[in-house]
């Protein structure tokens, strides 16, 4: 009988991160200056980031290694357990082999913890007293408001208004680790002010908490930014995932045939694919790799591959990414972390050279997938890695009408604890699905700098 839960000893925890960037067939275009319009000078970046993450940044050493200070709480949690979902296989009566890994084991409840802590202990260790930054949803906030206190660092998160209102204990949760949260737009920055004085009553957006955090960062010295995905420095430190499931499939005797993610900017997705999507390059491996994305907020199916801003105000550099503009304000679907308005760079580039795939959804079918799963595997999954389960659920039906055994392997980026609000608007009949208009799409694709 194959295993249900298949574990690594914490001696089997990766020593190193994966950087896909050595082995990219095409390279990464580099990031423009908002500034200069040229190519950015790192120096420019280095009022926000500490020097060990730019250099990570732009890196094309394939291997670098996980500092033990990092190790040494990563252990907390990791190596992360990966479960056969076999009481979902019989309910769907599927010859598939559903495999997925679960990342809400961490304290903080979801991945982002496994950029979080290399964060501030980098942070740290060049100095730093306080990091500012934005959350949406409150996963990210609270993830580095963690590891704020774990390394003694003050943490200033900007919450989008309206989740702020929302969302309380996600907030407390943030408060408890010691993090001053604000609500954004906020009249602690010239940005936010700028805001206000249009619409007092803006309920805010990622974009816009993105830049009072930025700003925030840039205008304080002993302070720096971080943030919770797109970058290539936090694709490769989420590589953990990836590589622990690699030796965990290899345990459990099978390779995947279909790697899913859910993506909103695309760390938890990077995460885990990229080990495989080594073995697509370099190995000749024919494995689909697919990212699951909103059809609210569908950047990758539907976005503009061309450079633009990660923020509203256009402090951050313009980069290359499937995008929806950064004008572009999603309405309130309720996977609050899918609401970004372009892609990590690096899943869009692989995109584009047609080594991944990208599929969306609408928020019902979502949710009938997540109870689906809650029914029979006992976890309540985060509504962003519902979108995964979605497409895992799909994937085994079509292996099912084919008649095939294959095996699917899919990222659980996260509980949903902090999302019965969302659970309960699904229940009770309250959600609709919402996709976003051809021309209003044409419209932000038309406004792209
Ligand atoms: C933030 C978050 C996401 C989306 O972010 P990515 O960078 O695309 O991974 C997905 N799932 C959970 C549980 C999250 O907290």
């Amino acid at each position: 009988m194959d295993e249900i839960k298949i574990l690594l000893t914490e001696k089997e925890m990766p020593t190193h991160w994966y950087n896909i960037q050595a082995d990219m067939p095409n390279p990464l275009q580099p990031p423009i200056s908002p500034r200069t319009g040229e190519v950015m000078a790192p120096e420019e970046l280095a009022v926000i980031f500490p020097e060990a993450l730019l250099k990570q940044e732009m890196s094309r050493e394939r291997f670098v290694e996980i500092p033990d200070e990092v190790r040494e709480i990563y252990r907390l949690w990791r190596p992360s357990p990966l479960f056969r979902a076999r009481r979902l296989e019989k309910a769907l009566d599927t010859p598939a082999r559903i495999y997925y890994k679960y990342e809400g084991v961490s304290p903080a409840g979801s991945h982002k913890l496994n950029t979080a802590v290399p964060q501030a202990y980098y942070n740290k260790k060049e100095g730093i007293k306080r990091l500012s930054t934005e959350t949406g949803a409150g996963q990210w906030g609270s993830a580095l408001a963690m590891a704020c206190s774990f390394f003694g660092l003050e943490c200033t998160v900007y919450m989008v208004k309206v989740s702020f209102q929302q969302k309380p204990y996600r907030r407390s949760m943030m408060q408890v680790f010691g993090a001053e949260v604000i609500p954004s737009p906020s009249d602690r920055t010239e940005a936010g002010k700028a805001i206000l004085a249009k619409d007092p009553d803006s309920t805010g957006s990622l974009g816009i908490a993105i830049s009072e955090a930025v700003e925030d960062a840039a205008t304080h010295d002993d302070t720096n930014y971080a943030l919770g995905s797109v970058l290539n420095h936090v694709v490769l430190h989420q590589t953990v995932i990836g590589l622990e499931a690699k030796k965990q499939m290899e345990k459990a005797g099978y390779y995947p045939d279909v790697v899913i993610a859910c993506s909103g900017g695309g760390s938890n997705f990077s995460g885990l694919a990229m080990p495989f999507v080594h073995d697509k390059i370099k190995e000749g491996k024919n494995t689909r790799i697919m990212a699951v994305e909103p059809t609210a907020c569908p950047s990758l199916t539907r976005g503009k591959f061309t450079y633009d801003y990660g923020d509203t105000a256009h402090l951050t550099p313009k980069m290359m990414m499937y995008t929806l503009g950064s004008e572009f304000v999603p309405p309130g679907i309720h996977a609050g972390g899918l609401r970004y308005h372009g892609a990590s760079p690096i899943q869009s580039q692989l995109l584009h050279d047609g080594l991944i795939e990208a599929k969306a959804y609408g928020q019902l079918s979502v949710f009938e997938a997540a109870k689906m799963f809650a029914q029979n595997e006992g976890i309540i999954p985060a509504p962003e890695s519902s979108h995964a389960i979605r497409a895992a659920i799909d994937e085994a039906l079509a292996a099912k009408e084919a008649g095939e055994a294959r095996t699917i392997l899919f990222n659980l980026s996260g509980h949903g604890h902090f999302d019965m609000s969302a659970y309960d608007a699904y229940l009770s009949g309250k959600l609709t699905d919402s996709s976003l208009p051809e021309d209003t799409l044409k419209e932000l694709i038309n406004a792209l700098p």
